[in-house]
């Protein structure tokens, strides 16, 4: 693929070609990548041009009862963490691509919605790419494209056979327009950038973009893999230990999401419900209970005061089946929007609020963080994140921002006063425990930074660096990761 034609070193241009190939093999044969710069690069324009495609340990197989009769499978055992996918897209477009003072609309047929001005936009530009490349016409059409279509090949099509354009306007390839919509219905992305923060704002401009190799990987609610993108590049990282032979699934729609609206976002891929255990046990709920859950949530956020959110979130527990385990999604927005009201009384009377009152705040502020990730899925032991597992649920940035929020609840009581806490410590053993949280924090900090970015702190400090600033903790962080 890449071959070494150059030999004049001395020229600075091919030195730097040569050093550009040197990583692209890098990153196409181990895997290994400069997230830092490929980060930066994403901020320039999301349309990443300097990276290769990687593949790690998958293959596809033939799978009973999915849509398109494959799915993605492990070769052999993968470890949490591991990379999987690295991939460029067939064709992406975010908002700044759309002509400007324009907006493009389109209904789709298929789910009775008004389609978004930039996957409609897709659709035209998958077409393009095609008519200019007609022997990609086989890899896009060999995707799947609801029951009203063939069913895909096991493997990926060979490149389509087509005879020479004879005449200059016409494709050399038939491009059903109608079949490509429905591909593109089923298997677009909405590649949106990391920005160390959860956003639940859904954008009527939302970019767009089609990959070949993730749109192979079924869905499930609760996945053992989850995507991230730097720009318009998908990266794929295993959440959990996956033993050889079990299949890979990635989430088509976040798990936090209330199970009605899920299932509304599901509902071609799953006409008779989202099989996942999580639907599963939401259905057992009830619709009444997932509904009241849906309403009390979305009261919380018209509830300004403390107290009226303290009563709903108490309100939404109920909503769940006292069986049920630990995974309870929607207790995640509940727990962080409590929290908001808290912090929003914290700063508006840092100097008036008693001191007793300001300190049982920030602990009940450390409660709601580790309660959100408890309901996320994260195991806890004596207060503390363990096991071998990064969030499914949720985004890796979701999951840091709570560590730092929560790292940085304990800096704050400590700070206070120390001899207090240790007084505390005595009485309650609370403190005792925010230090250990400090230690293991840190360490696990470590874990998800390795596993979840790839172990690169320069990243971690592009990410979370203004984060960190506004929670008044740049020096401590940044000394634990020197
Ligand atoms: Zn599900």
């Amino acid at each position: 693929m890449f071959q070494r034609s150059m030999t004049y070193t001395e020229d600075e241009d091919s030195e730097v070609w040569i050093q550009r190939i040197d990583k692209r093999e890098e990153e196409l044969h181990h895997g290994r990548f400069e997230w830092a710069r490929i980060y930066a690069e994403s901020l320039k324009s999301p349309h990443i041009q300097h990276i290769a495609d990687f593949r790690g340990p998958i293959e596809v197989k033939a799978l009973a009862g999915r849509g398109g009769g494959r799915g993605i499978v492990a070769p052999a055992d993968i470890r949490v963490g591991q990379l999987l996918v690295v991939e460029k897209p067939f064709a992406s477009v975010y908002p700044f691509d759309l002509p400007t003072g324009e907006k493009t609309v389109s209904f789709n047929l298929l789910t009775n919605r008004v389609g978004k001005s930039c996957e409609t936009v897709l659709i035209s530009k998958v077409m393009e790419r095609i008519w200019e490349n007609p022997e990609e016409h086989a890899a896009v059409y060999n995707l799947f494209a609801g029951s009203e279509y063939p069913r895909p090949s096991l493997t990926r099509a060979s490149p389509t056979t087509f005879s020479a354009t004879q005449f200059p306007f016409q494709s050399a390839v038939d491009i059903d327009i109608m079949h490509l919509e429905s591909i593109i219905s089923y298997n677009a992305f909405c590649p949106r950038g990391r920005t160390g923060t959860e956003s639940d704002k859904e954008e009527f401009d939302s970019p767009s973009a089609l990959y070949l190799l993730a749109s192979l990987f079924n869905h499930s609610c609760v996945p053992n893999a989850q995507w991230t993108c730097f720009g318009d590049v998908m990266i794929i990282r295993a959440t959990k230990t996956i033993a050889q032979g079990e299949e890979i699934y990635i989430p088509y729609t976040p798990g936090v999401m209330p199970f009605n609206k899920r299932q509304e976002a599901l509902n071609k891929h799953f006409p008779s419900g989202c099989p996942c255990p999580l639907c599963v046990d939401d259905r057992a709920d009830g619709m009444d209970n997932c509904k009241q859950r849906e309403i009390l949530l979305e009261r919380m956020k018209e509830t300004k005061s403390i107290q009226g959110r303290r009563r709903l979130l108490s309100q939404i527990e109920t909503t769940y089946a006292p069986s049920r385990k630990t995974l309870r999604p929607e207790m995640s927005s509940a727990n962080d929007r409590l929290a908001n009201a808290i912090r929003a009384e914290l700063n508006a009377y840092t100097f008036e609020l008693p001191e007793a009152t300001f300190r049982s705040h920030v602990k009940e502020l450390l409660a709601l963080d580790i309660a959100a990730l408890k309901s996320i899925g994260i195991m806890f032991k004596d207060q503390l994140p363990v096991g071998d597992q990064l969030p499914c649920l949720v985004s890796v940035d979701y999951f840091i921002m709570k560590c730092l929020s929560a790292a940085s609840s304990c800096l704050v009581l400590h700070d206070r006063d120390r001899a207090n806490d240790w007084v505390e410590a005595a009485e309650s053993g609370e403190t005792w425990i925010c230090s250990c949280i400090l230690d293991d924090r840190t360490t696990f900090l470590f874990a998800a930074l390795k596993n979840g970015l790839g172990g690169d702190k320069v990243l971690f400090k592009l990410l979370f660096g203004k984060s960190v600033d506004a929670m008044s903790m740049r020096e401590f962080v940044y000394s634990v990761l020197g």
